[in-house]
């Protein structure tokens, strides 16, 4: 407990997993199995940058290994400590398990701010970084498989990658030692934006459910609802973009480190981030609001908050003002244990870490599957596809114009139909289809028992029901 009578990170993520078992019926001593972390390496290298040797500390945590590989990001941050590694490996398994992705849990961090870092020297400091992890094989396609976090991104994913290539050169299943690889580096399309894309589908699927929105007292469609996102990153970029442009939604407060801005119009995203981009921060961006003090604008009306930062934010200090009835956790642990706790009993509806941003993982796995299969997804039937569809095209023109119908097939959906999938339209469905069915297995707990009155719960135990029969299944 620190000096706040906040649990750490690790102890909040056991507390909601805890809450959940206790619900649950499993076999003596199977509970504890599940929630502690097998283990965690702890690594510290030299690297010799401007004229010295500089030492940097990094970690790999393996939670669980019921499925192998184990699976989950590398995080660059100068905080990363191996309480958070272990939570964050935690909930990569409860994650996996949620989205039916045949992964056990892992996760790694170094020590760093990457923005202190040139690029050459960040390509350096990742490559032995990896010589570490792949030689130790935790990183490797069968045990261990990495992946972007906060900090990290396609970039560090490529020279992990290659630096696997040079360690293990005949290796034919190299490329799927890690995910969130560029595309010409063997990675696959949408998987950048997919955490983003995937809180977008949790979304939507969550507002097909008017029963779910009337529980956070809200109406209605995504249509108009007002947004506030903490952390416009990979994850916050793309879900307020994706939540902007296509859903209606309105962006009305951007948090980043250095402040926030808040419209209540609605604030242009691109923009935005042209904006940091330009200049590392959103203060002098001109025309909205801006606060110095940027954690305050959690605070601030809005309809649906998305923290998409980083953990702990939501805490026993602020809990009781938020005033969003709807809180999607896009980042890894936003509402610690005790804030969880407040906002339940005032009726915020939350929707958890643990499928909000499952997105990342889900496509990791197709990436993972297609270096596997060595083959893009859609090669095969791409093609087949168009000439069925162009035979029922013809055969409607046809019987159009034999009965003197004089039907027209629209150009627009003859365009749409005709097109057979490619790799992002298939990558999208899937991701789609995982995020629609994995609310469902949680919603469908959360409704069902009257002892369960919150998504998180009801996403552990869904979860821990799945990893305790694999590990039954392994006679445990
Ligand atoms: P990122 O490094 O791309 O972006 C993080 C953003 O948060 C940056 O814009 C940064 O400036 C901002 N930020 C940092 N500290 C802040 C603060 N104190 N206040 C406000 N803003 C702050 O990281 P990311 O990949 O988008 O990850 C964000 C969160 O999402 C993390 O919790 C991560 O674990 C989680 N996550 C990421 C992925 C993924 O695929 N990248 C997948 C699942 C979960």
């Amino acid at each position: 407990m620190s000096v706040t009578g906040e649990p750490s990170f690790r102890q909040s993520v056991d507390l909601m997993f805890n809450r959940a078992a206790s619900m649950m019926d499993l076999p003596p001593g199977l509970e504890e199995k599940i929630r502690v972390c097998n283990a965690t390496y702890t690594v510290r290298f030299g690297v010799r940058l401007r004229g010295e040797i500089r030492t940097f500390t990094g970690y790999r945590s393996v939670h669980s290994e019921h499925f192998e590989p184990a699976k989950g990001g590398i995080r660059y941050a100068p905080n990363v400590n191996q309480d958070e590694v272990e939570a964050l490996a935690a909930l990569m398994t409860y994650k996996c398990a949620l989205v039916e992705a045949p992964f056990g849990g892992s996760k790694g961090g170094l020590c760093i701010d990457p923005r202190q870092y040139e690029e050459h020297e960040l390509e350096q400091i990742t490559r032995r970084f990896a010589y570490e992890l792949i030689k130790r094989d935790m990183i490797n396609p069968a045990q261990n498989v990495p992946a972007p976090d906060m900090g990290t991104g396609e970039k560090e994913m490529a020279i992990i990658a290659d630096q696997y290539a040079r360690m293990n050169t005949t290796d034919i299943n190299g490329k799927a030692c890690v995910t969130g690889k560029p595309p010409h580096a063997g990675g696959i399309r949408g998987r950048v934006e997919a955490t983003g894309r995937g809180v977008q589908y949790a979304l939507q699927e969550f507002f097909r459910h008017p029963e779910d929105v009337a529980a956070a007292g809200l109406g209605g469609s995504l249509d108009g609802k007002r947004i506030i996102v903490q952390g416009l990153g990979n994850v916050g970029y793309h879900a307020a973009k994706f939540l902007s442009e296509e859903d209606g939604a309105k962006i009305v407060g951007i948090i980043e480190r250095d402040g926030a801005l808040l419209d209540p119009e609605g604030l242009d995203v691109e923009a935005v981030k042209n904006h940091i981009a330009r200049t590392g921060g959103v203060d002098m961006f001109p025309g909205p609001r801006y606060i110095k003090d940027g954690v305050k604008a959690l605070e601030e009306e809005c309809d649906i908050l998305i923290p998409a930062a980083l953990e702990g934010v939501i805490n026993l200090q602020n809990a009781a003002n938020i005033k969003a009835p709807l809180i999607i956790e896009a980042a890894n642990g936003p509402v610690t244990a005790g804030a969880d706790e407040i906002l339940r009993k005032k009726g915020t509806v939350i929707i958890p870490d643990l499928y909000a941003n499952a997105g990342g993982v889900t496509v990791s796995y197709f990436e993972w599957v297609k270096n596997l299969s060595h083959i893009r997804f859609g090669r095969m039937q791409r093609r087949q596809e168009e000439s069925r569809h162009q035979l029922i095209v013809n055969e409607l023109e046809r019987l159009s114009a034999d009965t003197g119908i004089g039907w027209q097939l629209t150009p627009n959906f003859k365009e749409k139909y005709l097109r057979g999938a490619d790799e992002l339209e298939l990558v999208r469905s899937g991701l789609d289809d995982t995020m629609r069915s994995a609310y469902q297995s949680m919603r469908e707990v959360w409704h069902s028992r009257n002892d369960v009155t919150d998504l998180r719960t009801a996403g552990f135990m869904v979860s821990i029901g799945r990893v305790a029969a694999s590990y039954r299944a392994k006679g445990l």
